[in-house]
């Protein structure tokens, strides 16, 4: 019988029953790892003691194996661990936490440092409107502040991220500086911008790291056009490959967005293992995700994760 060790309990020791936890598998997929919480930024960062926790309850339900290993055995009780953006705190935070803790993972970086973009937009987005307070306009659209930094469009509702990521990365930086001229005075943090072809190259040489794509430039690839959806997934491989001096053969699509054309092409140009996330469960090539993020202990959604 397995147990999931309940993080509420784990001090008193106590265990919490999972119903059908013995034929469970998992990939989950983290974003940003940073020393503290922060809350504020937006969902998508966790503390280094709460990824230390999240390894330390999985590997009490079974084993945590690389995304290959995972995606070709289909053994029960096995998980995996992913990383996307390729965040320069992912090296700084997450892979020596995870070395001291021998467990493998995937790091899905996009490449927007060639491109000359050092922030991958999402993130540069939410360091901007930080502080920010009141309404915000882009794009003739005006919006306003939820919480974990979320930008709702007045009149449909939509987020601000939703509403950009099928434009060109020409309107996208455009629509960057209207916020900028908002935000006025607003920090980049380093830990927060995209890893340069060196740093590649040292998370690369790290035990258990394995470099995967994540595009250029986190747009959505189902909007690309044939011949830029080509470009990003060969200009990624070759510069991934070129700093880490090791076949990349893994692409997590950004927003977790494909289709079958997306797929093929993907394919073709030697993208062997293709990751989603839990939008995409129709699609049995694709393996699926579970997102991890910060508004909930991270017992309480690998417990939601193990029950679905
Ligand atoms: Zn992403």
């Amino acid at each position: 019988m397995q147990w999931l060790l309940a993080e509420g309990l784990f001090r008193s020791g106590l265990y919490v029953h999972v119903k059908g936890l013995q034929r469970k598998r998992a990939m989950l997929m983290f974003h940003s790892i940073l020393p503290e919480r922060n809350l504020e930024l937006h969902l998508r960062n966790n503390s280094i003691a709460e990824l230390t926790r999240t390894v330390h309850i999985l590997k009490r339900m079974g084993s945590i194996v690389s995304v290959k290993q995972w995606m070709e055995a289909s053994e029960p009780n096995q998980f995996a661990i992913t990383f996307d953006d390729g965040l320069l705190n992912n090296l700084n935070y997450a892979a020596p936490a995870l070395a001291k803790l021998h467990v493998p993972a995937s790091y899905y970086i996009n490449t927007s440092y060639v491109a000359g973009n050092a922030f991958v937009w999402p993130e540069k987005l939410s360091l901007m409107t930080r502080d920010h307070k009141g309404t915000l306009h882009a794009r003739g659209q005006y919006y306003i502040g939820h919480a974990h930094n979320r930008w709702h469009n007045r009149d449909t509702g939509s987020t601000m991220v939703s509403d950009w990521m099928s434009l060109s990365m020409e309107d996208i930086e455009h629509a960057l500086n209207e916020i900028e001229i908002q935000c006025g005075g607003m920090e980049l943090l380093e830990a927060h911008r995209v890893m340069k072809g060196e740093e590649i190259k040292i998370l690369s040489a790290m035990p258990g790291v394995t470099i995967g794509s994540h595009g250029v430039d986190h747009r959505d690839m189902t909007t690309l056009s044939e011949a830029d959806l080509r470009d990003t997934l060969l200009t990624s491989k070759t510069y991934l490959e070129q700093c880490a001096g090791q076949k990349v053969d893994e692409l997590a699509f950004p927003f977790g967005a494909t289709n079958a054309f997306v797929c093929d092409i993907a394919r073709k140009q030697g993208y062997t293992h293709l990751i989603g996330v839990n939008a995409e469960k129709a699609s049995p090539q694709i393996a699926m995700r579970y997102g991890i993020y910060n508004h909930l202990p991270i017992s309480i959604q690998l417990k939601s994760m193990l029950s679905e």
